[in-house]
């Protein structure tokens, strides 16, 4: 890499390979297969460490939600001992050893502002500021967007929030009920994380509510002794996604029951279907609808508005509270740095086009892990983005090479 000095506190730092930013799964996977193919490449990651979402901002009882043959990254395999939902810690285990293997060495506190194309010179400038507040340029002929679909935190408007009182925090903050020992509290959203932060606070001896505000498809985590997902996928290579969506209510509705009964409406839509044209993802029950149906668990309508330790439902219910979870969600980031105009759309920061049209954009743009399919999306942008980078980076070093020896015979004719 060649620096340039710009000033005191700037950097200009010219990177020949690609600039990923991000150090989650979604860019060590893209790392590593570039490396695999000779490409070298730089990851930009603005926390300090790699995975910073699952060491940082995950709960400590967190499992894979889906089976570990579904979440790894390419090129390496989970160890063999490994359970079939590993634990928060064996993931973020694996995931240290692949960087470890591939050599991946991301600059860490290093936080994407601003990422442009200078069609002047047919380069990627990007301004990194990092924890000194010193300013560095990369400048890069390509660039791959690994900044994830969970970059911020959703905290929605809640009338009376600061009247409230008690502690109020995302789950991303939220580590074990532990904390809540004894304690009324409220979770607010019911999809995965929220169905689980209640059931860990039950677990530990605290009263939870869940709000739901939506319609939701909760299916057993396992059905005829597989994985839902992994029959989901079985299935789904022989029969229509309607057909599959209709076995899996059948099945859930056999082992769970009407969850409509316990106040969790379904969608119109089955469970594929929506994960396919929403994103939504279907919650895989682990306890937390016995826990519902047992009374441990109180479901309730939307939150009104907020008072001193007091909740007051749109029902008209008010009710006390010590504390509120908000399983609210997460968004993507990139309109907040990224100036493109095609790729991404400036609405929810996603690639505009489609899984699985939605890795490559202009101008040697690209995007891993954006695909509403978790890590299995993740392996097969990284595959794809590797195959056409590697492609250009091998027909540049061959000019490369040429002029090379082209300057070489003019000097020593
Ligand atoms: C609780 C939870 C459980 C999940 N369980 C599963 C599962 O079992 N199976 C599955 O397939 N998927 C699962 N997912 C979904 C998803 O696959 C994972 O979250 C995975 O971590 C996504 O990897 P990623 O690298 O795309 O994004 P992230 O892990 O979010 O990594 C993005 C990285 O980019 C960095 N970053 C963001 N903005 C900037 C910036 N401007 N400059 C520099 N760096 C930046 C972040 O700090 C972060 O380290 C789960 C998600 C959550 C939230």
């Amino acid at each position: 890499m060649n620096n340039k000095s710009l000033s005191p506190r700037s950097t200009c730092v010219f990177v020949p390979g690609p600039v990923i930013v991000g150090a989650g799964p979604s860019g060590l996977a893209a790392a590593a297969c570039l490396k695999e193919q000779g490409v070298p490449s730089l990851i930009l990651e603005r926390s300090n460490c790699i995975a910073s979402l699952w060491q940082h901002k995950t709960y400590d009882r967190l499992h894979l939600h889906l089976p570990k043959q579904f979440c790894e990254l390419p090129l390496m395999g989970f160890p063999s001992d490994f359970p079939t939902y590993p634990t928060k810690q064996q993931f973020i285990g694996y995931l240290e050893t692949y960087a470890e293997k591939f050599g991946i060495k991301p600059r860490f506190n290093e936080t994407v502002k601003l990422a442009e194309f200078d069609s002047k010179v047919g380069f990627w400038r990007l301004k990194c500021v990092d924890k000194a507040d010193i300013v560095t340029e990369f400048v890069c002929k390509w660039l791959i967007v690994a900044t994830g679909e969970n970059a911020e935190a959703v905290v929605p408007n809640i009338e009376g929030v600061e009247e409230f009182g008690g502690c109020i925090k995302h789950t991303s903050l939220y580590k074990s009920g532990e904390e809540f020992r004894g304690k009324k509290v409220l979770v607010v959203g019911c999809g995965n994380s929220g169905m689980e932060v209640c059931l860990d606070l039950c677990n530990n001896h605290a009263t939870p509510s869940l709000v739901v505000r939506d319609t939701v498809h909760v299916l057993p985590r396992e059905m005829l002794g597989k994985s839902t997902f992994g029959l989901s996928m079985w299935l789904l290579k022989w029969l229509p996604m309607q057909l599959v969506d209709r076995f899996l209510l059948i099945i859930s509705w056999l082992m769970l029951g009407d969850t409509s009964r316990l106040g969790l409406d379904r969608p119109s839509l089955g469970p594929l279907q929506l994960k396919n044209l929403s994103g939504k993802t279907p919650v895989l029950d682990v306890g937390t609808l016995a826990k519902i149906k047992g009374g441990d668990i109180k479901v309730r309508p939307s939150i009104k508005r907020l008072k001193l330790h007091t909740v007051e439902f749109v029902d008209g219910r008010k009710e006390n509270f010590d504390a509120i979870i908000l399983a609210t969600g997460y968004k993507s980031n990139v309109p907040n740095w990224l100036q493109d105009e095609s790729m991404f759309s400036k609405e929810d920061g996603f690639p505009r086009k489609p899984f699985p049209n939605g890795w490559k954009g202009e101008n040697g743009l690209y995007a891993v892990g954006f695909t509403k399919k978790g890590l299995l999306g993740t392996s097969i942008d990284a595959k794809r983005i590797t195959q056409d980078i590697e492609r250009c980076w091998k027909d540049e070093a061959k000019h490369t090479s040429a002029f090379a020896r082209s300057l070489l015979l003019q000097s020593n004719p």
